[in-house]
């Protein structure tokens, strides 16, 4: 078989123009701000791509940069400002953060209804109560991919391998709340040297490690999804965490790296700031 690539450009594309389109018929503009302690390198990256992409759709975007020096508290007190003014839709906290700043703590100050990543212990329990407007985006751009492939999930096995609260876990309460049968792997799946298993019976393989060629192609089932989220750096190439070329020999479904979780993932950001627009009219 020969697997046909789920391209993340593509299915954002039509995302994006749908948003578009909701968002011209606002009478009011949608606002997502963004967050950083000090510049970095790493974040520029994502602000760049968060910026284009909002502005593309009529979201205004602002970006606040915060003293490198600030203190916990002196964030959270931002954060307050920010949950309180009734312009702002969405806000965004970049990482990483000064490490004396503990992120979970500084999540948790961003109201739950203005929450742009998913990632507050309130929207991440309607996750599991499948009852979530706001939701991981990553996790989210992952069951995008999954679901245009047309495949009927239900009753289906789904092995997702790492169980990070930005990817795995959520995603695994998505799939769940699809009546997929859900299987988490881990590094001791990984150290008990029984991952293989795990992977050759999943119909849908979801990959969140950050390792390139962990998962090998001939342990992939023939006629899977293969959802590859791992982001490596080998030499001047960007790779996944399947060994991709062999796979792709095996899977219905595959996606590349890059270009396919990483394009959808700033889409669903955009989605969540739209449905916190949403909420507060
Ligand atoms: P993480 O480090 O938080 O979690 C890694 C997970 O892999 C853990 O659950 C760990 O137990 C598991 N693991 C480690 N070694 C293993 C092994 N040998 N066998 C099985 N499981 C093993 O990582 P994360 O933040 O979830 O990110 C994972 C990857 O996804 C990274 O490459 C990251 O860059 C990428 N990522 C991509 C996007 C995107 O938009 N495309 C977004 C987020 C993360």
């Amino acid at each position: 078989m020969s697997a046909k690539l789920l391209e993340g450009k593509i299915i954002a594309g039509k995302i994006k123009e749908d948003l578009k389109r909701e968002i011209a018929g606002f009478r009011e503009k949608p606002k997502l701000v963004s967050i950083e302690v000090g510049e970095n390198a790493a974040s520029a990256v994502y602000i760049k791509s968060q910026k284009r992409n909002a502005e593309n759709l009529g979201i205004e975007y602002e970006l606040k940069t915060l003293d490198a020096k600030i203190t916990q508290q002196g964030l959270i007190e931002e954060i307050k400002k920010l949950n309180q003014d009734k312009t702002v839709s969405g806000i965004i906290v970049q990482l990483p953060l000064p490490k004396e700043i503990d992120h979970k703590v500084v999540m948790s100050a961003i109201t739950p209804e203005k929450d742009a990543e998913g990632m507050h212990p309130e929207n991440l329990g309607r996750v599991l109560l499948g009852s979530a407007k706001l939701a991981p985006c990553t996790a989210k751009a992952a069951m995008e991919l999954i679901e245009s492939t047309g495949v009927n999930l239900y009753g289906k096995e789904a092995v997702v391998v790492g169980h990070s609260e930005i990817v795995g876990k959520p995603l695994s309460m998505l799939l769940l709340n699809k009546f997929v049968t859900t299987c988490v792997c881990h590094i001791a799946t990984g150290e008990r040297g029984v991952l293989p298993e795990h992977v050759k019976r999943a119909e849908i393989l979801v990959v969140a490690v950050g390792k390139a060629g962990l998962v090998r192609g001939d342990w992939i089932r023939e006629g899977a999804i293969v959802i590859d989220v791992g982001i490596n750096r080998v030499g001047d190439k960007l790779v996944g965490d399947v060994e991709f070329e062999k796979a792709s020999e095996k899977a219905a479904f595959i996606t590349p790296v890059p270009g396919g979780v990483g394009p959808l993932t700033v889409t669903m950001l955009m989605k969540n700031v739209v449905e916190s627009f949403k909420m507060s009219l």
